[in-house]
């Protein structure tokens, strides 16, 4: 996934969580706030109405001194004294109690006395009053008339608000009792009414005491909703509207929110920081988790020791500029590289050596190639270049500069190491191939380089193909020969001038199951590059061993490779077979090349000492095409010279070859070495040996490579 994307959903989930919180938070407060309202106005309202329950009995009981008394009764029912009344009810309620409206009523609750506003008036002024205060007064009569309840209620008070005029009055009306012993003259009492008008009383008290805000008398309608404001109903008007006392209650909830702003407004900062922290921190880890995916992925296509890219990616980039082959016309090219010897870095100087040249190698490609081009490191020291967009001309120049850069000294920390290379390459134009065909063929091409002396590049060419099958398909088949002990061993005549035979030379032969014969000149070499040279070798020499067993007065000799002699354990394992066969050491003539003697080293000088030592006497094959100098003839304990066959072939007619032919045979002389002349084919070419001075004659002319079975019979018709 894009990093971007990912940094975008977990900013989305980040500030999507803390935004549900705050919003959370925000609900969860407005909830909080809103309800601690309601309970606030509730109990505020609660409150209130009790407060006015309280104060109306206040009210009433302030009342109570004039109207349970015994005077009263004498002088407002037994018989009505209207100065009395002036001056004990009037003046006392209506003034010092502060009532604006004062009468009384009479047993038959028709007006005896009337008060208003601190002046008598007369008691038919009444009737304003009588609709509003007479449900007060049945009410009053009908608790009077059960004898229980009146025993058992000292004062009897009734009062409600109601709207005289516009304004709201607060009227109670009182039954007169005796405190004594008086008695009214009926059944019923005579009745005072009151009247106060509540804003004034009721209002002013309860605004201080309640310290109520905006406290105010309203009269509404009964279905007029009020929402912030608190109410307590104080009385129902005739009319059906409701009489109430509002004020505005406190809001705590508000005054909480209020004050919990800062700290809200923090928290919500805190979030939001908190928020951007967490997606800091998680974006860190997020791109840790991508980096290391990465690098995972880089890990998996790239190789660790150069960072070019490995097999897979190799793999993968050359099926691409394959298939964009077919889209785009062009060529293609594929350059396999080895480094020339690379074992013997690794061998010589450490893995750790090893991998800094590696390295060096891989930082030397990068700088001679372009962008466009992909390295590759194979494995070990093979490495590749995929060249897209190329023709065989620019294939060769990134060839050679591969060549040339991949050349001369390399510094490692633990000395200099000589760096080459070869390198092969494929160049398709069309993608009738397989990918895997064009890194095959640049496969092919570069072991042509190698064999072509290395330090080069090699264009891979079909006839490289098929041969290179066939020495597949042979090196295989040599193997199973080798397993299958299929390989024999065919016996050349070594004659002297007279033509008898005084020796034998031990040759391999193979007789493909579908080849037929195949010449040891061709699979000599193979082996020898196959690494099969050694097990040939063995199976020849074991099997001369046996078959000299059979021969006397006969030498035998058995051709030995270069890679044979330097290979470590190559003399005791001649010993071993000697000890096996019974076979004795001094019948034996080891031919060995020239070329085994280029190598000079330690080793293979040591294993001639020994193989001298033990008996085996020493032949230097094909003499006279390579650099052997008499310096090397000085100092290896050699028996004999082979002239070699290319000197014989041109005598006698070519005077050069004679000329060589002499100086080997005066330079054997002079040395006292032995000479054998091969490829003896004519009369002609034996003659003029002979007259040479050559001690010893092989060739067809004398006798045919034959099994070892014809030998004896062909000693016997020399003779
Ligand atoms: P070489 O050691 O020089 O062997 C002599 C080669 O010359 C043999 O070829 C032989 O058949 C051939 N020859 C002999 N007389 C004549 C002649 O008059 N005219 C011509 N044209 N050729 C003649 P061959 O058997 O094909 O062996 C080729 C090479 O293979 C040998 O050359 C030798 O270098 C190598 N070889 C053969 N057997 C072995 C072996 O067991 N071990 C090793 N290391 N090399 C072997
Ligand atoms: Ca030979
Ligand atoms: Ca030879």
């Amino acid at each position: 996934m894009d990093r971007r994307n990912i940094e975008l959903k977990i900013f989305g989930l980040i500030a999507g969580m803390a935004a549900g919180m705050i919003l959370l938070a925000g609900v969860a407060l407005t909830v909080a706030t809103r309800h601690a309202d309601v309970r606030e106005r509730q109990y505020e309202q609660t409150l209130v109405g009790n407060g006015l329950r309280q104060r109306g009995k206040e009210i009433q009981t302030a009342l109570n001194p004039y109207v349970i008394w015994d005077e009263a009764i004498i002088k407002l029912d037994n018989r009505f004294d209207k100065a009395w009344a002036s001056q004990n009810i009037g003046a006392s309620v209506g003034g010092a109690l502060g009532y604006k409206i004062v009468y009384v009523l009479d047993a038959a609750d028709q007006p005896l006395y009337g008060h208003i506003n601190g002046k008598d008036v007369a008691p038919d002024t009444y009737a304003r009053y009588a609709a509003p205060t007479a449900p007060l007064v049945a009410a009053i009569r009908k608790i009077e008339a059960d004898p229980k309840k009146v025993a058992a209620l000292r004062a009897v008070h009734k009062s409600r608000v109601e709207l005289i005029g516009d304004e709201p009055v607060l009227i109670t009306v009182s039954l007169v009792r005796p405190d004594l012993k008086a008695k009214t003259r009926g059944a019923q009492a005579p009745l005072v009414v009151t009247g106060i008008p509540v804003a004034a009383s009721v209002i002013k008290t309860f605004s201080d005491r309640f310290l109520l805000h905006k406290a105010h008398i309203e009269v509404v309608a009964a279905d007029k909703v009020h929402t912030k404001a608190a109410q307590a109903i104080l009385g129902k008007a005739a009319d059906g509207r409701r009489i109430t006392l509002r004020w505005t209650p406190r809001q705590p909830g508000e005054e909480l929110l209020k004050s919990a702003t800062p700290m809200l407004v923090a928290a919500v900062l805190a979030a939001v920081i908190g928020s951007i922290l967490l997606f800091r921190i998680t974006r860190r880890a997020a791109k840790k988790l991508l980096l290391s995916e990465a690098e995972a992925k880089h890990l998996s296509l790239h190789d660790p020791l150069t960072g070019l890219a490995n097999r897979t990616l190799f793999t993968d980039r050359l099926v691409h500029a394959h298939a964009l082959l077919r889209r785009k016309p062009g060529h293609l090219g594929v350059l396999c590289i080895d480094l020339d010897r690379f074992k013997e870095v690794n061998d010589n100087y450490g893995h750790d050596a090893g991998d800094q040249l590696i390295r060096e190698v891989a930082r030397r490609l990068k700088a001679i190639c372009r962008e466009t081009d992909t390295i590759c490191r194979l494995g070990g020291d093979e490495f590749a270049i995929i060249q897209p967009d190329t023709n065989p001309v620019g294939a060769a120049a990134l060839a050679q500069r591969v060549v040339e850069g991949l050349s001369g000294e390399v510094d490692l920390s633990i000395g200099r190491a000589e760096l080459s290379c070869s390198v092969g390459v494929a160049v398709v134009s069309d993608a009738d191939h397989g990918q895997a065909e064009l890194l095959r063929q640049a496969d092919v091409a570069l072991y042509r380089a190698k064999e072509a002396g290395r330090g080069r590049f090699c264009f891979f060419e079909p006839e490289m193909d098929s041969a290179l099958r066939l020495r597949k398909g042979l090196e295989r088949d040599l193997r199973t020969a080798i397993e299958n002990e299929a390989l024999t061993v065919a016996y050349q005549p070594l004659t002297d001038a007279r033509r008898g035979i005084v020796g034998v030379e031990a040759l391999a032969r193979w007789h493909h199951p579908e080849r037929g014969d195949i010449s040891p000149a061709i699979f000599i070499p193979l082996a020898e590059a196959c690494g099969l040279i050694g097990q040939i070798g063995a199976a020849v020499f074991r099997r001369a061993c046996y078959d000299s067993l059979r021969w006397s007065g006969l030498e035998v000799s058995v051709n030995v490779s270069a890679l044979q002699l330097s290979s470590p354990g190559f003399v005791d394992e001649m010993v071993a077979t000697l000890a096996e066969t019974g076979a004795r050491a001094d019948v034996f003539m080891l031919e060995i090349t020239e070329t085994a003697l280029l190598k000079d080293s330690d080793g293979v000088h040591e294993a001639l000492r020994r193989l001298k030592r033990l008996g085996f006497r020493l032949a230097l094959d094909d003499f006279g095409t390579g650099y052997a100098s008499l310096a090397y003839l000085r100092r290896h304990p050699i028996d004999k010279l082979k002239i070699d066959r290319s000197f014989v072939s041109s005598l006698p007619g070519n005077s050069e070859s004679l000329a060589v032919a002499s100086a080997i045979v005066s330079l054997a002389k002079s040395l006292g070495l032995k000479t054998t002349a091969e490829g003896v084919e004519t009369e002609g070419q034996f003659d003029a040996l002979i007259k040479l001075g050559v001690t010893e004659f092989q060739g067809f002319l004398l006798g045919r490579p034959m099994p070892a079975d014809a030998i004896a019979g062909a000693r016997e018709t020399v003779r």
